[in-house]
């Protein structure tokens, strides 16, 4: 009997072979990798140009094969959206942020720029605190959580309430897609590269603003190995950060 062999996985080609420097366990890796998938599915690769700020995420262009800016913090969706208002409708725009750089210093811009329904993708990392620089609170830290800033855990009291900026989102026109995944779970990680997939689309057919949050893991502040991360992040965000597609045009668009 002749077996048939058929390659199903590989090496991306928008991947580069540069080492990777994020700490074990980190979701970045994931999502760096999920991003290069995307784009090799959709041919892209030379039409596609990324946009990152601060943080562990700038890191993004040491590892994707592509053409990529790094903005100030803050500033990586005015960045974007000059870019795309440069190219147009002969390439992609996307930006890949953390959350601390984008609904902290870059959430007047994030949402101006959904309110006019700017032709972009934007990708964020929610890993529920500031990585790279120690720790320290973000805006969705969750109530109780012990971060560099918080040692006795986040209160209301000087803090707030965790905001869910995704959701927030939904009621803007300008908006096509909303969505959220886990980075974490293999189920929600095998769904993340066709959510990443589907928002270029949207904005390769000039259906408007489109995002995607994925919810991460940063186990070097968390202070746990990467299975317990995954365990106590994953019940602490239960009911508060939901997965799912929130908003998606209804027409126009197959994958
Ligand atoms: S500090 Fe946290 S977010 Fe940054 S690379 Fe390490 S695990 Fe990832």
């Amino acid at each position: 009997m002749e077996l048939k062999f058929e390659q199903i996985a590989g090496f991306p080609k928008s991947l580069s072979e540069t080492p990777q420097h994020f700490c074990p366990g980190c979701t970045h890796g994931v999502n760096t990798r999920l991003i290069a998938e995307a784009i090799d599915d959709l041919q892209v690769a030379g039409d596609i140009v990324g946009v990152c700020g601060m943080g562990c995420s700038a890191l993004l262009p040491d590892y994707l094969d592509i053409d990529m800016v790094a903005a100030p913090p803050g500033q990586a969706i005015p960045v974007a959206v000059g870019l795309s208002h440069e190219i147009g409708e002969k390439g992609l725009v996307f930006v890949y942020l953390g959350e601390g750089d984008l609904y902290g210093r870059g959430l007047s811009a994030l949402f101006h720029a959904a309110i006019r329904g700017e032709s972009l993708s934007v990708f964020c990392a929610n890993n529920l605190n500031m990585g790279m620089s120690g720790g320290h609170l973000s805006p969705t830290s969750l109530l109780g959580q012990k971060t560099a800033t918080t040692p006795n855990g986040k209160s209301t009291v000087k803090y707030g309430v965790p905001v869910d900026f995704t959701r927030l989102l939904l009621n803007i026109p300008g908006v096509s897609f909303v969505a959220r995944f886990k980075g974490f779970t293999a189920g929600e990680i095998r769904k993340g590269k066709e959510l990443f997939k589907r928002s270029l689309q949207i904005q390769k057919f000039q259906k408007g603003f489109s995002f995607v949050e994925i919810l991460g893991i940063c186990p070097t502040n968390l202070e746990l190995p990467p299975p317990e991360a995954v365990k106590q992040v994953k019940s602490a965000i239960s009911g508060i950060y939901p997965s799912g597609i929130f908003k998606t045009p209804e027409v126009g668009i197959t994958l």
